[in-house]
């Protein structure tokens, strides 16, 4: 099956991104979102990001425009009806996901694989919302998209090989390196990263050091490229907080319990970057 179209649910900080490189490899792309202002607002970052690329050098203005010129937005899921594969990358909850799931399942031809960005909502659960379970899929590209290399390929329970083998190619086609990862709560990269980030929160709360001490013991005591409560507010710390309470869940052990500082800033709106306030403020 080859795919020429793709979809992505979701002009965030991740889905504007996979929208990116998706065009940048020469795919035409539908961006849909719930409302014009949000598509708009993902767009506007496409752009914002190609026009920094041409400042410096790296692209020329007319592979910019090319790449725009491949990416339609929309507010209608049925506009996903006309793509060869879908990739949702709408907030991270588990009824949203579910009722987007059950929406595609309708409005996609029956070969369509429908992917899913879901930094930890198990795979099975969702595939289990359509009448294809063996074309659903984890795609996990890492954050920010354009920069970051890894694609977690994620194989639920009854996910085929050809849906598997598929989207690795198109991981590979988008200039990305595929890891393999089974369907466990968090997958491989979250399973790992959210402890640490969550445990770095815990020292904030219980007064261990300061924002900026505990980023520089991780940056400069392991090498970290960025500290664990920048890159939280890199995330959004409701993102966070979901996905150490799918950790809990999944897992019923007591090491994976949010930080209860976590759930608190969540609850006043501090979010991260995309607030303006989380650990720091923007
Ligand atoms: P975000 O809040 O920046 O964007 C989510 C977007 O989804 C919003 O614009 C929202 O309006 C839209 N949305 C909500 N309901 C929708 C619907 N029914 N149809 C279409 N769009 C809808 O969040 P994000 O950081 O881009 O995260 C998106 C997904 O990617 C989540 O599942 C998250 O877990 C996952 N993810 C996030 C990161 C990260 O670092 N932020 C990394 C990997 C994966």
């Amino acid at each position: 099956m080859s795919v020429e179209s793709f979809g992505v649910i979701g002009s965030g900080q991740m889905g504007n991104g996979i929208a990116q490189v998706v065009a940048t490899s020469g795919l035409q792309v539908v961006m849909s979102d719930i409302n014009t202002e949000f598509v708009a607002k993902g767009f506007a970052a496409i752009e914002k990001n190609l026009n920094r690329s041409v400042e410096k050098g790296k692209i020329t203005a007319e592979d910019r425009d090319s790449t725009l010129g491949r990416i339609k937005t929309t507010t209608s899921l049925e506009d996903m009806g006309a793509v060869d594969y879908v990739v949702e990358a709408a907030v991270e909850r588990e009824d949203l996901k579910f009722k987007i799931f059950q929406d595609l399942d309708k409005i996609c031809p029956p070969h369509v694989i429908l992917g899913t960005n879901t930094s930890s909502i198990p795979i099975g659960r969702i595939a289990a919302q359509t009448s294809r379970p063996e074309k659903v899929i984890g795609m996990h590209f890492m954050n920010p998209v354009p920069i970051m290399k890894l694609v977690e390929v994620i194989k639920g329970i009854a996910t085929s090989q050809e849906t598997f083998d598929i989207t690795w190619e198109l991981c590979q086609k988008f200039g990305k390196t595929p890891a393999e990862a089974n369907d466990f709560p968090g997958f491989i990269a979250n399973r790992i990263l959210l402890p640490m980030i969550n445990e770095a929160i815990f020292c904030l709360y219980q007064s261990v050091g300061k924002p900026e001490d505990i980023d520089t013991v991780m940056k400069l005591g392991m090498n970290h490229p960025m500290g664990p409560l920048a890159l939280a507010d890199l995330i959004g710390l409701d993102t966070c907080l979901a996905i150490m309470e799918t950790l809990y869940d999944g897992f019923k052990d007591s090491k994976y319990r949010p930080c209860p500082l976590l759930r608190k800033y969540v609850e006043a709106g501090w979010l991260g970057r995309k607030s303006g306030r989380g650990f720091y403020q923007y």
